[in-house]
């Protein structure tokens, strides 16, 4: 999925870039969808600061079900994620972020990025089940994954094990679990 940056025209990865809404129209100068660079720009100009932006090449590494997971590097020193964040950019994939911690070498950042995205790699929440209806069952009882809009459906759907499951999908594969009590809790410590 591509979009047009409104500022420098680029053909960019939805995720590499940003959407500056409606209410940050004064502050930001500009509505619509921004690439990372131009993003960048209009926050680092709008706080005084320098503009520290950095594409990285990117990295394939492997996830638990031998999957080729091909991770894009983005680092900026200010937005909505300062640091370093990386993700798949066909379809619904995995994504990771870091926020740089003070004096952090850029090299210790990295670092701890790809930890983080190995512990994410190496994680099977879903395994093959060829004759339950959606073809997956879960393999203990936790499911851990990412909320996300489906530009299709215009609905919610969720990424699990790096890949995404339908909200219908993902209602089917739960009833294995029927009339069990359950705990729905969000990690908001997951882009630090
Ligand atoms: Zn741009």
């Amino acid at each position: 999925m591509h979009n047009t940056c409104v500022v420098c025209g680029a053909h960019t990865p939805r995720l590499l870039g940003i959407f500056i809404t409606e209410e940050g129209k004064q502050q930001l100068g500009g509505l619509g969808f921004h690439c990372g660079r131009c993003a960048a720009k209009v926050m680092a100009d709008q706080r005084g600061e320098e503009l520290h932006y950095l594409e990285i090449a990117p990295i394939a590494m492997h996830n638990a079900q031998g999957r080729r997971c091909v991770f894009h590097f983005q680092y900026m020193t200010t937005g909505p994620v300062p640091g370093l964040r990386a993700c798949e950019i066909e379809g619904y994939g995995y994504e990771a972020a870091v926020v740089e911690r003070p004096g952090e070498s850029y090299s210790a950042l990295f670092e701890r990025l790809l930890e983080k995205l190995r512990a994410l790699l190496a994680r099977s929440d879903l395994k093959d089940a060829p004759r339950t209806s959606t073809g997956l069952a879960m393999t203990g009882s936790e499911i851990h994954g990412r909320l996300e809009y489906d530009v299709d459906t215009h609905g919610p759907c969720v990424v699990v094990d790096g890949r995404k499951l339908d909200w219908m999908v993902l209602g089917d594969l739960l009833m294995s679990h029927e009339g069990f009590d359950f705990r729905l809790e969000f990690d908001l410590g997951s882009e630090d």
